[in-house]
């Protein structure tokens, strides 16, 4: 197999539609894509068909719109190419009209209340921009979804909206730097994917893993991850091979898939591929979720992508690598050698850090479910106080950009602008700050706040129209003002000095840390539920709206829905403690009591007197276990309806996370310490030994 031959062969790319084009119609697509406007009726006739064409020759019989609804997942409805002709006869036909606009029956997907059930109808609209691939026999379209009534109900909606708007605003502010030949901005973003691999036959007895993706009991296996000899460990065979066959299909999809490796925790792992386009990164993203867990079935695995699968050693996240570059293929997050560049860059600099201190709780917004609350503020993953690491040489520049001073390096010089300017630095001065949720790391910001199972969309809707609004603004001053150098020196100094407090390089999971940022005044947005509290604050709506990403009813629609996901990933986790505890797990103490106290009472028989010690001791100690537990059990059991009737989904999460959690952990310390007392061929659940080393 020749990989070279095989990368992209199933992706309707920028080859194949040059080669089975028309060079008009090539043009005017390309065009399309690279300004981001809507495209011809009649050329999307002709795309059509030649997509058609190429897709048949792929094996494709069907096609699909491909879409990213509220619900995190991705969505669609396969309609085969056949047309009749006659009574007996068929042609494969595609539209320009069915490319560019699919109907959808939207009334089971979430809302939030955006399209009341009678206006059920959405629509798909094709997305130029990510290219459209063949996979199991169909045409995939990738496709934003909106309700008749033009809300978007999706997540790619938004982000193409916020990749425009942070174009548009950068455009504005680097011609002051003299650039007129862009005409586009772009962010790019690699996002690293971590994951843990379980048997699947283990996963099979699991039903906490089945039903909630993470175990919800499980007492400590004797060897965790202290020795970390997993990290960047060797791969064992079975994980070698379904990374190998993992690779293999996600190259056929054009998706470079660049690293591999072993992650901190046992069984856990980590997938890195090489940054795109934000849009086409959040769709390869969700790709390769779904290739994870296919390919791992395939070799009797499966693939946990949940952000905590097991207590006790980390949880897995993703880390979005983010920038911004011109159509020229320039980086802007490059510091540049000239003056000229040096200044731009710390102006986007001073625009980033502005964006991520206005817009904290945006910023925790986007990474806060049920299921990376796990992570965050635990001692592994970056607290759920969002602060920037820069490194140090960095933090002298702003300090001295500040203070007023000279930046006093060997090599630095001082511009004409009186700002000191950047030396080129290597990348490894910069980061290994681990614990910081967004890093600077050389010519990219990483966010790392991210949870593994997530769809990466809304962290960068986020920070791309955060960051526009900063431009959006900085422009505004520079475009009125009258001597160009000393707005802009004034500029920087007033930005840096205002949101300096966000810059923290020591570490993100220390104590002190806390009560430091709370002292600088910064958010400390502990749950998902106090997160999104946050979400329709008048600044964020207005946020939203004034660039065009989002409406007040599509931001009050997405808190709804995150409010009612929530709840609903609390309430089934909490009736599957329920059921495995009451049916699963006492009736196997029970016997194992049983068992036990009829072993005393053997051994009494054979010899009188003889000790007895173990028998009863654990047989006392299980039974006043087993009974605490069936009182847990009910009190777990109250707790959830009682949220369940609560009424709106806000009210309902806040008592899931404030009430249900609190007796779920009570829950599982008693039946985790019981099951350190039964014997293993007793206990009806795989151990966490078991699960996390049997590979
Ligand atoms: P690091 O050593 O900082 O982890 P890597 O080179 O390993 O950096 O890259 C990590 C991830 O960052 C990869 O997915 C990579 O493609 C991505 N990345 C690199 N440059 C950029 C960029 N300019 N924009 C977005 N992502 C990038
Ligand atoms: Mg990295």
């Amino acid at each position: 197999m020749k990989i070279s031959e095989i990368f992209g062969s199933m992706v309707f790319n920028d080859d194949v539609m040059r080669e089975r084009l028309p060079k008009e119609v090539y043009k005017s697509l390309t065009k399309t894509i690279a300004t981001g406007k809507t495209i011809d009726a009649s050329v999307a006739d002709v795309v059509a068909n030649a997509m058609k064409d190429w897709a048949i020759e792929k094996g494709a019989t069907h096609y699909t719109h491909w879409f990213q609804p509220l619900t995190g997942v991705t969505a669609e409805k396969h309609d085969s190419f056949i047309s009749p002709v006659g009574n007996c006869k068929v042609v494969m036909e595609f539209s320009g009209k069915e490319l560019i606009k699919g109907e959808s029956d939207a009334s089971s997907f979430p809302s939030g209340g955006l399209r009341a059930t009678f206006e059920a109808r959405g629509y798909t609209a094709w997305d130029p921009a990510s290219y459209a691939f063949v996979k199991d026999g169909t045409l995939y379209i990738p496709t934003a979804f909106c309700s008749y009534t033009g809300e978007a109900l999706d997540t790619k909606t938004p982000l193409l909206r916020s990749m425009d708007a942070i174009s548009e605003q950068g455009l504005r502010l680097i011609r002051f730097f003299g650039d007129t030949a862009t005409k586009r901005l772009t962010t790019t973003v690699g996002a690293e994917q971590e994951y843990f691999i379980i048997d699947k036959e283990l996963y099979n007895k699991r039903k906490d893993l089945i039903y909630s993706g993470r175990t919800l009991f499980g007492a400590p296996a004797p060897k965790g991850q202290q020795l970390e000899d997993h990290y960047f460990g060797p791969l064992k065979s079975r994980i070698s091979a379904f990374m190998s066959d993992l690779d293999v299909a996600l190259w056929t999809l054009g998706i470079n898939s660049k690293t591999k490796h072993n992650e901190a925790a046992p069984s856990q792992h980590e997938l890195a591929p090489i940054y795109a386009t934000t849009n086409m990164a959040v769709d390869q993203n969700l790709l390769i979720m779904e290739y994870m867990k296919k390919t791992a079935e395939k070799h009797g695995l499966v693939c946990l992508l949940h952000e905590k699968p097991y207590a006790g050693v980390n949880g897995s996240g993703k880390h979005n690598n983010w920038s911004l570059t011109t159509d020229g293929g320039k980086n802007l997050l490059d510091p540049g050698k000239t003056p000229a560049e040096n200044a731009k860059f710390l102006i986007i600099l001073a625009a980033i850090l502005k964006a991520v201190d206005d817009y904290q709780d945006l910023m925790r917004i986007s990474v806060a479910f049920a299921g990376n609350d796990h992570r965050l503020g635990g001692n592994e993953a970056p607290p759920a106080i969002v602060s920037v690491f820069l490194g140090e040489e960095l933090d002298m520049i702003i300090d001295s950009i500040v203070n007023g001073d000279e930046y006093e390096s060997k090599k630095a010089g001082i511009m004409d602008l009186g700002i000191p300017s950047i030396p080129t630095f290597r990348k490894d001065t910069t980061d290994r700050n681990r614990t910081s949720p967004f890093a600077f790391t050389g010519n990219k910001f990483e966010f790392r706040m991210l949870g593994s199972a997530q769809n990466i969309a809304m962290p960068n809707i986020v920070l791309n129209t955060a960051v526009a609004e900063s431009f959006r603004q900085f422009a505004d001053v520079l475009e009125d003002a009258e001597d160009f150098d000393e707005a802009l020196t004034k500029l920087l100094r007033e930005t840096f000095a205002a949101h300096r407090r966000i810059i923290f390089d020591g570490n993100g999971y220390s104590e002190e840390w806390e009560k430091e940022a709370k002292e600088r005044g910064l958010l400390n947005l502990r749950t998902s539920v106090d997160a999104y509290k946050c979400f329709d604050l008048e600044k964020n709506i207005e946020l939203f709206e004034r660039h065009g990403v989002m409406s007040r009813v599509e931001v009050a629609s997405r808190k709804d829905i995150l409010f009612e996901n929530y709840s609903k990933i609390i309430n089934i986790e909490a009736l599957t403690m329920i059921e495995m505890a009451s049916r699963d797990i006492l009736p196997a103490v029970s016997r194992y009591i049983g068992d036990m106290a009829a072993a005393a009472n053997a051994k009494q028989t054979l010899i009188s007197g003889v000790s007895c010690l173990v028998e009863t001791e654990t047989v006392k100690k299980l039974s006043t276990l087993s009974e605490k537990t069936y009182r847990k059990i009910d009190e777990l059991r109250r707790i959830n309806d009682k949220a369940i009737k609560a009424g709106d989904y806000n009210k309902v999460a806040e008592i899931c996370c404030n009430k249900v959690l609190p007796v779920m952990e009570e829950l599982r310390a008693l039946v985790d310490e019981m099951e350190t007392l039964t014997a293993s061929e007793y206990w009806p659940l795989p151990s966490y030994g078991d699960m996390m080393f049997r590979i």
